[in-house]
């Protein structure tokens, strides 16, 4: 169907890659996307300021984008150090850059094969679908371009890509990320997924998405379809709190889920917001009973003026050694770091082995108690 769909757009006289489309006007997630609160001053009265806040508010050169969905920022606390605020809500920290925090601390640029697409591992490419975002995460690492000089979507863009990944079919993944690859609409999705499956029938697609904890009404009836026909297909959520995990966005996921979406989640570990065993053990066991598996833990990134969010990488490995023997290995995602500079991303993990002889190795449990284990050979003539 959307190869059809494909062929026709392209004979359309006139028609602009990245213009509306007549596709799903006047829905409620439009609506909802189009309410969403982009200044301060369009609060409710109710909402006051706190300290930091009201000093960024005063400054001039701010150069992030602002945008929250009035569901999510309903689940916010008058306190400036809510752990929802915090991920929407601008503070005068964000004004505090470190000597090693920069604009691309992924060191993704290095990597890119064409405008929008990034070839950094082997067997892995990540395309970015779009310069937006439903909401604008203070945390964000790529948030050095985001909204500041958002550019739509060009069919040049796509097939530079597609002819890319024609060539290269050592990718066997394509992370379909932004910006926020579900703020496009259905159509612009569509073609999107359509023309990479056309080169290579084989690909697996992740969409990488905040948009079922922030805009859950987007994930419609049509929307699913068009994701049930690209399978295989995965979404990876970003749930950084329990609060997250309303009605609304897990009757989303559950959708996904129904209709044979594998739902897998990030979780940034920030401070204020989870950096508490309590806190993440209760995220991870949730999420798991909603049929989404935690899949990673990320330590902060060193994006410019984020310092105040980020949680010592210390405390995070004591975190993950506490929540290891607290709640079951299914529930457990892998804490890691993207390395600066492009080094790529490795695992942060304590290690259990203590030492090895020559014929054992000693390994520690979660609570420093040894235990030995023979060192095999395999038996001559295997191996
Ligand atoms: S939704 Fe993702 S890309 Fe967008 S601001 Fe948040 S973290 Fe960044």
């Amino acid at each position: 169907m959307y190869r059809k769909q494909l062929t026709e757009r392209k004979e359309l006289p006139g028609f602009v890659w990245g213009s509306d489309s007549d596709f799903e006007l006047n829905t409620l997630w439009k609506r909802e996307l189009s309410e969403s609160y982009r200044s301060v001053s369009d609060f409710p009265e109710s909402f006051i300021p706190g300290r930091k806040e009201k000093s960024y508010l005063k400054t001039p050169g701010r150069n992030f984008g602002f945008s929250v969905p009035r569901d999510y920022f309903s689940l916010a606390g008058d306190d400036e150090n809510d752990p929802i605020r915090l991920q929407f809500m601008p503070r005068s920290d964000e004004f505090k850059i470190k000597e090693y925090e920069t604009s691309d601390p992924l060191g993704e640029n290095q990597y890119k094969v064409t405008e929008r697409l990034i070839h950094r591992y082997p067997d892995r490419a990540l395309f970015i679908a779009s310069d937006l975002c439903a909401m604008y995460c203070r945390h964000c690492f790529r948030r050095d371009y985001l909204a500041a000089n958002p550019s739509p979507l060009l069919e040049s863009e796509i097939e530079a890509a597609a002819s890319y990944l024609k060539n290269h079919t050592e990718v066997k993944e394509l992370i379909v990320s932004g910006g926020d690859p579900l703020i496009l609409d259905d159509r612009k999705i569509a073609n999107l997924l359509s023309s990479f499956r056309l080169v290579r029938p084989d690909i697996v697609f992740r969409i990488a998405t905040r948009i079922p904890v922030v805009l859950p009404s987007r994930i419609t009836t049509s929307l699913l379809k068009i994701l049930s026909d690209f399978k295989p297909l995965f979404v990876i959520t970003q749930y950084n709190h329990p609060l997250e995990l309303t009605d609304r966005s897990v009757k989303a996921v559950k959708d996904l889920v129904n209709n044979g979406i594998p739902v897998m989640n990030q979780t940034v570990l920030l401070k204020d917001v989870n950096d508490s065993e309590d806190v993440l053990a209760d995220l991870f066991q949730k999420l798991i009973s909603f049929s989404i598996k935690p899949y990673y833990l990320f330590q902060g990134d060193l994006a410019a003026g984020t310092s105040h969010l980020r949680v010592p990488i210390l405390r995070g490995i004591e975190i993950m050694k506490n929540l290891r023997t607290r709640i079951s290995g299914l529930a457990l995602p892998v804490y890691a770091v993207d390395l600066p500079m492009g080094g790529g991303k490795v695992p942060l993990t304590e290690s259990f082995i203590d030492r090895i002889s020559d014929n054992e190795v000693i390994l520690k449990d979660g609570k420093g108690k040894e235990y030995a284990y023979p060192l095999e050979s395999y038996p001559e003539g295997q191996g």
